[in-house]
């Protein structure tokens, strides 16, 4: 079965309004069972990607939907400054790790062939994978995004056989925080290939893509109604809280 998701990206920010306003009221638990239970379902798609420092304060005050970590180690222990190992944030209750984001590429260097890295370790320590591809500007207008797309795809999925679930997050890196979009028509298009291109080189059962890159209040709706947009993945918008459920709530309605 495939995992739609919802994911706040908060990046190395604080929310707007510290950790504590960021989370509104409706979801809070009144602390009855009921309404315990109750928000345990409705928050089961929402995913939050905090720095890992916030990781405690935000699992105190938000009892609901999954925690993430932004980026895990390749690594699994040792001598390696600075990284923070997939045990290290399951100890701190993440169970998805973002990998590979384009900010994580441009500044770090990272490669499909360290990604690839961190998702076998994903599967292996079971914490759901969130790989994101997408294509830059100057590929976008020369007609070469499934080109890219598909050689991300081949060098970080080759050989991979799993029945865990692997979320996709298609993100044109020209769409990330700039406010600008390709088409609904264009992205549900290209989460298809995705899925068939990936069901071509590796075995995985369940496959989900989530679109990335400038999703707001204003377009979200949109997306989600496609077919093939199981979710998405959130950076600015995701700061405000409020339009972060917003967007979720509108993810609900649609799904
Ligand atoms: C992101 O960084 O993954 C992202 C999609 O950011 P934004 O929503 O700000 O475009």
């Amino acid at each position: 079965m495939s995992h739609p998701l919802v994911i706040a990206n908060w990046k190395m920010n604080i929310p707007s309004g510290g950790i504590s306003g960021w989370i509104q009221s409706e979801m809070v638990s009144k602390n009855e069972e009921e309404d315990f239970d109750n928000k345990s379902s409705h928050f089961k798609f929402m995913g939050i990607a905090p720095p890992i420092s916030h990781l405690t304060e935000l699992k105190n005050l938000f009892k609901f939907g999954l925690l993430g970590a932004q980026d895990i180690s390749r690594f699994n222990d040792g001598a390696k400054t600075g990284d923070i190992s997939a045990d290290m944030v399951i100890d701190k209750g993440c169970t998805f790790s973002i990998l590979g984001h384009s900010e994580r590429r441009e500044f770090y260097n990272e490669t499909n062939s360290h990604v690839s890295e961190k998702l076998r370790i994903c599967l292996e320590k079971n914490i759901v994978p969130v790989v994101c591809i997408g294509e830059s500007l100057e590929d976008y207008n020369a007609g070469k995004t499934l080109e890219v797309l598909d050689m991300q795809l081949k060098e970080i999925f080759a050989s991979i056989s799993t029945k865990k679930t692997v979320v996709i997050a298609y993100e044109p890196v020209w769409a990330i925080g700039s406010g600008k979009t390709p088409t609904v028509d264009e992205v549900n298009n290209i989460h298809q290939h995705i899925k068939d291109i990936v069901q071509s080189i590796a075995e995985i059962e369940a496959i989900s893509v989530i679109y990335g890159g400038s999703v707001n209040c204003e377009n979200a709706k949109s997306f989600f109604q496609q077919t093939n947009i199981d979710g998405a993945l959130i950076g600015g918008a995701s700061l405000n809280g409020k339009d972060f459920l917003d967007i979720y709530n509108d993810f609900l309605e649609t799904f």
